[in-house]
């Protein structure tokens, strides 16, 4: 079968998932095929995706794969017994997409709560949890919400996941790192066995192992996720289709490797089946994913989900033995290059026009959603100035573009979300550097993955960016947003020890953003 045409198998399963017209086997398992779980993710007022995969073996052994394409029934109700508005049908596993399961449930009522497992032959899933967003037109009274990113298997426990489950939120945001690539350390609080992933059979491993952990299992069986990707998904800061001196040094090697981390990725993610063909046909690559995308919370909140990994330019002045490290601007003309993109252009244009459309339709808060700091971070402690180039302090025109958009289109209070330095990290977005707050940015530093910053260096570099109202090295944890019309506030939870599943958690620090009042109060 030509990938097109298995493209378009797969949606068509999606969209209508009594009618995809395969033949799929009924199987019978020996073990459970639902041990990887099941998740929800990138609803709207009126839909929801539901996803599973089926699994044929022991989490890390090389899977028996069958060949056939396999039947999975899915069932979804008001209530957990499955009696009130039950609904159901039969999707299509398919074996080339590791017999992954995107079902888009539709025609559901706007901001309910809902229940949903599959079953396959003889086997039932775990039952799950999720729900669908507000109605367009209202001013939905509340929203809260986790922020988290970068869950470095080898570095710790996912107890994170575990205390952000208790706090019942309706909506994860996970902005990056869900896996990461490297081989394993030795001396790593989790060991694994797994070797570095070049092919899409090493990366199905990698996301097994990652979605093994009951907690984490737990917090996508709970609610939705909006979820973006970072480098880590593929590997460890790549731009675009060059993957540097650490990947394979032949680029078409480096393209394939990346197709067979996206197709992982896609096949392991709660996300619409559109993210595959909008990706064909938007670029013409074939192995591009669309994942950028808006999530409209009624008009209490837009979420603009963007990827600044997939289109931006290689990173300035960047040698390619070490990808990504700070240069001072003065010795590196390249920096401020006004072509330069993180976005691209369409990505691009599709944000700006978005946050025109927030002022029309009256968003209240306009979510910025992103994998890596946005505000500025000067990292030379003395006169003058050096910047990491893996984030938007790498590429400066690209900011001072999204910067312009923000001042030319006004949307009402617009707020960045980010990941990528395993750090809190609270500040105001200036215009200019002393100029008043024109967004708020918050970092919910990582789940678990280690930071490698000793909180006094911080402290000094927080000391030359007096935008920045708060910054915690040290702790691993999330960030918890309670969204009102009237104010923004965003807790700040830590780890006691990452190292321990059974790991406590405090709160660092809670901040507020007021309607109407850019730049971030301690709460
Ligand atoms: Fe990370
Ligand atoms: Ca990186």
């Amino acid at each position: 079968m030509q990938r097109r045409d298995l493209l378009k198998l797969l949606v068509a399963s999606a969209m209508a998932p009594t009618a995809s017209g395969l033949l799929a086997a009924v199987p019978r398992f020996r073990d459970d095929p639902f041990a990887l779980g099941v998740a929800s993710g990138a609803p709207d007022h009126r839909s929801v995706v539901l996803w599973t995969r089926l699994v044929h073996a022991g989490l890390l052994e090389a899977p028996a794969i069958e060949r056939a394409p396999m039947a999975v029934r899915w069932e979804l109700a008001e209530d957990e017994h499955f009696r009130r508005g039950l609904r159901s049908g039969e999707a299509t596993a398919l074996p080339q997409f590791g017999h992954a399961v995107h079902v888009e449930v539709d025609g559901l009522a706007a901001d309910r709560w809902y229940h949903y497992r599959f079953s396959a032959g003889d086997a039932v899933s775990i039952t799950g949890r999720t729900r669908t967003l507000p109605a367009p037109e209202v001013l939905a009274p509340r929203l809260r919400f986790g922020i988290a990113s970068c869950q470095h298997w080898n570095d710790g426990y996912y107890a994170a996941w575990r205390h952000l489950l208790a706090e019942q939120p309706d909506l994860v945001l996970f902005v990056g790192d869900y896996i990461y690539e490297s081989a394993s350390r030795k001396d790593a609080v989790r060991a694994h066995p797994l070797k570095v992933p070049y092919r899409l059979a090493d990366y199905r491993l990698r996301y097994q192992l990652y979605r093994s952990d009951p907690h984490l299992q737990a917090m996508h069986a709970a609610c939705p996720w909006l979820v973006t990707w970072d480098d880590h998904e593929v590997l460890n800061n790549y731009a675009g289709l060059q993957g540097g001196a650490k990947g394979p040094a032949d680029p078409a090697a480096f393209a394939s490797r990346r197709a067979a981390a996206y197709q992982a990725w896609y096949e392991h993610m709660p996300v619409r089946a559109s993210v595959l063909l909008r990706g064909l046909d938007g670029l013409g690559r074939p192995d591009a994913l669309r994942i950028y995308g808006r999530f409209d919370v009624g008009r209490l909140a837009s979420f603009h989900l963007l990827d600044d990994r997939q289109y931006r330019d290689w990173q300035a002045c960047r040698d390619p033995e070490n990808g990504g490290d700070p240069v001072e601007p003065a010795l590196c003309a390249e920096w401020a290059d006004p072509r330069r993109t993180l976005l691209g252009d369409e990505q691009e244009s599709w944000l700006h026009a978005g946050l025109r459309r927030d002022v029309q339709r009256g968003t209240r808060w306009t979510v910025i959603a992103q994998q890596t700091q946005f505000t500025p971070r000067d990292s030379k402690i003395g006169k003058g100035e050096r910047y990491g180039t893996d984030n938007w302090n790498g590429y400066p025109a690209a900011r001072e573009r999204l910067i312009g958009s923000l001042l030319g289109s006004k949307p009402a209070n617009p707020v960045f979300v980010g990941g990528d330095i395993h750090q809190n990290w609270v500040a105001d977005v200036r215009a200019r550097p002393d100029g008043p707050a024109i967004a708020a940015e918050f970092i919910g530093t990582s789940i678990s993955s280690a930071s490698g910053q000793a909180q006094a260096r911080l402290d000094a570099t927080v000391r030359e960016n007096p935008h920045c109202h708060f910054a915690s090295s040290e702790v691993r944890g999330y960030g918890l947003v309670e969204l009102t019309p009237q104010r923004w506030t965003t807790t700040l939870r830590g780890l006691d020890d990452v190292s321990r599943e059974d790991s406590g958690v405090r709160t660092l620090a809670s901040f507020v953003v007021e309607d109407g009042k850019a730049g971030v109060q301690r709460a």
